[in-house]
C-alpha cells in the first residue's frame, strides 16, 4: 500500500481553549522551524516507500505563505517518492487566508484544501475561541472556490454548550451550499489539560446533555445522507458524485490521507509531535519546537519515543480502527492477518453488543450501528483478548 506523508506545522495565531494539538504562537520561530523541517526531510529519506498523499496539518499551516508551502512541497518531492497523482492537502484557518494566498497555494501544488470552518455562527466561534467570524468562514469558502479548489473539505464542530438542533442544522445547510466534497463533523470534546476542560471541571460552563448530543449526531447523519453525503467514518462524510463509469460513488471524495490511519497503511510524520507508523513500529517526535530545532541543528532526529506493537496490541488497534469505519471490521482480513477466528474469539461480546443494538454482524463484517458510534471507546474496550 502506498504511504502517507504528514507534516505538522506547529504554529497558530492564537490557542483555542478546546484544542489539545501541539502548537505555539511565537512567529519568530518560523524560519528556524523551516530549516529544521528541510533537514528532517533530508534525513528521513526512505527509498522503499512511495507516497500518494501529503498532508500539511497542525497547528495552522496557513500561517505560512504560499512560497513557504511551495518550498515544503518541493523539498518533500526531492526527498521522497511522491507519486504524480498524489493528494496534497493543506489545512487552512479561515481567519488567515486571502484570495491571493489561496491562489498561491494552488500554484505551489496544493490540490486539496481543508478549511477549519467549525461553525458559521459567530456566537459559537466566539465560544470556541476562534480568531474568525461566521462572515470570515463564508469568505474563506468562497475564496477557495474562486481560486479553483474543486477538492475542498470543511471541518465543523457541534455539541457546543447551548447549541440547539436548529442552529446546528443551519451550520450544516450553510456548509453544503458550497458543495464541498468532504465534511468532517466532530463532537466537541473536553480534553484534559485544556482551558475548556478546566472550565467544565470548575463549573464555569455546562456541557450539553448526552441525549442532546445524541440528537445532534442523529440529525447530522440524517441531514447529510438526505443531501448525498455518505458517512464512511464516525465523523467523516464524502459527497456522492458520478465516477468515470457513470455510477454514483463517494469513494473518490474521501480523505485519502486519513484513510491511511484507519487502514494500517504506512505513514511518516514530520514536525514536532508528529507520529509515524511503519509496521510493526510506531514512533513519534518531541512536542517542542525549540527542541525540535536544536536536535535537527545537531543533525539528530527529534524522536521522543517508539514502540513495537505486539500482536495483541495490533489486534486491539485493528478492532478500534475497524469499528471507526462504517464498513466495520473485515472479518476475513482480521482472521487472515492474526491467524484467529474473530467470530469464535469474541462470540459472547458480539452477542451482548448485538442484543444492545450497538453492533451488527454479517457474514464478513462487524460494524457499529449508529447508536454504537456514540460509544466507540466503550464498545471497542469490550473486545477483550485472552
Ligand atoms: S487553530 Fe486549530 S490547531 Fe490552532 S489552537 Fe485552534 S484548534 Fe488548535
Amino acid at each position: 500500500m502506498d504511504a502517507g506523508l504528514y507534516i505538522h506545522i506547529p504554529f497558530c495565531v492564537k490557542k483555542c481553549p478546546y484544542c489539545d494539538f501541539y502548537s505555539i504562537t511565537d512567529e519568530s520561530l518560523h524560519p528556524a522551524f523551516m530549516d529544521a523541517l528541510v533537514s528532517e526531510m533530508r534525513m528521513t529519506r526512505d527509498p522503499n516507500l512511495t507516497f500518494d498523499t501529503l498532508y500539511m496539518g497542525g497547528g495552522t499551516p496557513s500561517v505560512l505563505d504560499a512560497k513557504t508551502i511551495g518550498k515544503i512541497i518541493e523539498t518533500a518531492c526531492q526527498s521522497y517518492e511522491i507519486l504524480p497523482h498524489a493528494e496534497i492537502t493543506l489545512e487552512v484557518n479561515p481567519g488567515t487566508v486571502s484570495l491571493k494566498q489561496f491562489e498561491g497555494y494552488r500554484c505551489a501544488g496544493v490540490n486539496r484544501i481543508n478549511i477549519g470552518v467549525q461553525s458559521f455562527d459567530s456566537v459559537n466561534l466566539h465560544f470556541l475561541g476562534r480568531i474568525h467570524s461566521g462572515r470570515d468562514a463564508h469568505a474563506a469558502v468562497t475564496r477557495a472556490k474562486k481560486a479553483g479548489f474543486e477538492n475542498m473539505g470543511l471541518d465543523l464542530i457541534y455539541g457546543i454548550p447551548n447549541q440547539t438542533k436548529k442552529s446546528w442544522l443551519r451550520d450544516l445547510k450553510l456548509a453544503i451550499e458550497s458543495e464541498p466534497r468532504h465534511l468532517s463533523c466532530y463532537i466537541l470534546s473536553f480534553e484534559p489539560g485544556t482551558p475548556l476542560y478546566r472550565d467544565l471541571q470548575e463549573n464555569r460552563l455546562k456541557s450539553l446533555a448526552e441525549s442532546q448530543v445524541c440528537e445532534l449526531f442523529e440529525t447530522t447523519l440524517e441531514f447529510l445522507s438526505d443531501h448525498g453525503y455518505i458517512q464512511y467514518e464516525i465523523s467523516n462524510f464524502a459527497r456522492e458524485s458520478m465516477n468515470s463509469t457513470g455510477l454514483k460513488s463517494a469513494e473518490l471524495n474521501r480523505s485519502r490521507h486519513n484513510m491511511k490511519y484507519w487502514k494500517f497503511a504506512p505513514y511518516i510524520g514530520l514536525g514536532p509531535s508528529a507520529h509515524s507508523f511503519l509496521e510493526p513500529k510506531r514512533y513519534w517526535n518531541c512536542a517542542d519546537v525549540e527542541k525540535y530545532i536544536q536536535d535537527l541543528d545537531a543533525e539528530k532526529l527529534p524522536l521522543a519515543g517508539e514502540e513495537q506493537l505486539s500482536m495483541k496490541q495490533f489486534m486491539i488497534e485493528a478492532i478500534y480502527l475497524g469499528l471507526r469505519q462504517t464498513k466495520g471490521i473485515s472479518i476475513d482480513v482480521f482472521d487472515k492477518k492474526f491467524g484467529v477466528t474473530f467470530k469464535t474469539m469474541f462470540k459472547d461480546t458480539i452477542a451482548q453488543l448485538e442484543a444492545r443494538g450497538l453492533i451488527t454482524l454479517s457474514q464478513n463484517r462487524c460494524a457499529l450501528t449508529s447508536k454504537g458510534m456514540l460509544y466507540l471507546d466503550t464498545v471497542a474496550s469490550l473486545f477483550i483478548l485472552p
